[in-house]
């Protein structure tokens, strides 16, 4: 992409709305622009990134052997009534009637749709395990909205639904997402720590949330620091295998770590004093079994071997895709702007021209930018006529890992400087050399 032709709003002045960091650089960075209280636009740039962890998301379900599907925003209130959850869940829920009066509503969450879908086509325990997803728009109409896209009122979420014949299927059901969301969030650069979470009415000790770590994040934790140094990292793993599963889960889980709402000061104590912590979390995801609750009130069976109807066991799971962009953003920047991760970046690679219009240095940024494209990578050339420092400026809010700046001063000695954006170390390379190192 050349930035000329791009659509990037980058804002001078810190915006005096925004509180959080994060918050700031999307404005500044003009990846996000604000309609309604909690409801955005995703300007070109911030699209992009929330596409990239969207992928990442659809790439790990896919591989824990979930199907993706998708389901309507807008649904009948007839469902929710069935469940009862149309009176309580309360002033949260978006509720409008169609031009025949009917009550419909924006969906907060899909597990009455979902088991509908699954009622009405499924019949046999032969069809079972089956777990489906989606990447869906949802609305919440939060009491307060704010941070930006941390907590909006319509934002984006991937939500995972298990159906299973026993408790036991369930619950490996359950692992396998608590795996499958280790990798998600350590391929954007995260640790989301699987913290104990309260289930709420439901009641069950099975719900887990995943935190990142941020003094701006909304939830007191409380962990052993033991927790801090695991890491998923590239371990091959078999999702049918049940052991392999429940090995990564009691790994992750065994050590003290909750969220406000169950933490309980006795058993916290039994951590030695030096590893306490109590810090300020975000949750960017939850992962939750509660048995056959939904199966129950919606009438969600099978027949088992015996033939007779029993009520399917049902989990369901969400990562906060849109918050992701403000929880990667927090964990990830410094005083200049974003620092993205390699795995989510929007582009890999800036290429800075000192001298547009110079000859020399025209030719020598169309020959990275064609060489980094060729290479499969994306990068954005600053091919506008700005001021050096304006350029840097853009690119170091704009937090790609790597910059060549481009000048012919350098080129006069045949190189080009290369830049981490993490380490801010530079080095004169042969263009050659430098996007061999970007590659
Ligand atoms: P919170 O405690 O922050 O209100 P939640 O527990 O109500 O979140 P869940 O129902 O668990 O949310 O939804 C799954 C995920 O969706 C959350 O872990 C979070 O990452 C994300 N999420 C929930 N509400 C919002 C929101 N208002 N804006 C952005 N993301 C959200
Ligand atoms: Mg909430
Ligand atoms: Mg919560
Ligand atoms: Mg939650």
């Amino acid at each position: 992409m050349r930035l000329s032709r791009y659509f990037l709003p980058v804002l001078k002045e810190t915006p005096s709305e925004a509180q959080i960091v994060s918050h700031r650089y999307m404005l500044r960075a003009g990846m996000i622009k604000q309609q309604s209280a909690g409801i955005y636009s995703w300007l070109p740039l911030g699209f992009k990134v929330l596409r990239k962890i969207e992928n990442i998301v659809h790439e790990e379900q896919i591989r824990a052997g979930h199907i993706p599907m998708l389901m309507p925003t807008i649904q009948s209130a007839d469902l929710w009534r069935e469940s009862g959850r149309y009176d309580g869940y309360g002033e949260e829920m978006l509720r409008m009637q169609d031009r025949h009066g009917r009550d419909m509503l924006f969906s907060p969450t899909a597990e009455e749709m979902i088991t509908d879908i699954f009622r009405a086509h499924v019949n046999s325990y032969k069809d079972l395990p089956l777990t489906m997803y989606q990447i869906q728009w949802k609305f919440r109409d939060e009491i307060r909205p704010r941070f930006g896209v941390m907590r909006g009122r319509e934002f984006y979420m991937k939500d995972g639904y298990n159906f299973d014949l026993t408790k036991e299927d369930a619950l490996h059901a359950y692992n396998r997402h608590l795996v499958s969301y280790l990798r998600t969030y350590e391929r954007m650069g995260l640790q989301a720590i699987p913290m104990r979470a309260d289930s709420g009415p439901i009641g069950g000790d099975y719900t887990h949330e995943f935190l990142v770590l941020a003094d701006t994040g909304e939830s007191e934790v409380f962990y052993d620091s033991e927790v801090t140094d695991l890491t998923f990292g590239d371990r091959d793993i078999d999702y049918d295998n049940v052991a392999q599963c429940q090995g990564v889960m009691d790994e992750f889980t065994s050590r003290y770590a909750r969220t406000d709402e169950t933490h309980d000061a006795a058993e916290f104590d039994k951590v030695p004093e030096d590893r306490r912590r109590v810090a300020r979390g975000i949750e960017v995801g939850q992962i939750f079994y509660f048995g056959t609750t939904y199966s129950d009130k919606l009438g969600a069976t099978v027949v088992d071997k015996d033939q007779n109807q029993v009520p399917v066991h049902m989990g369901s799971h969400g990562i906060g895709v849109s918050r992701l962009l403000g929880a990667i953003i927090e964990a990830s920047h410094d005083d200049k702007g974003i620092i993205w991760p390699e795995g989510v970046t929007p582009f890999h690679c800036g290429i800075v021209n000192l001298k547009q219009g110079d000859d020399e240095a025209d030719a020598a940024c169309e020959a990275l930018y064609k060489q980094l494209s060729n290479a499969g990578l994306e990068p954005l050339y600053d091919d506008r006529n700005e001021r050096a420092g304006g350029k840097f400026a853009t690119m170091d809010l704009i937090g790609l890992p790597w910059r060549i700046t481009v000048g012919p001063r350098g080129l006069k000695n045949g190189v080009v400087e290369l830049t981490c954006r993490r380490t801010g170390a530079s080095e004169d390379l042969t263009p050659d050399a430098a996007v061999a190192k970007v590659i």
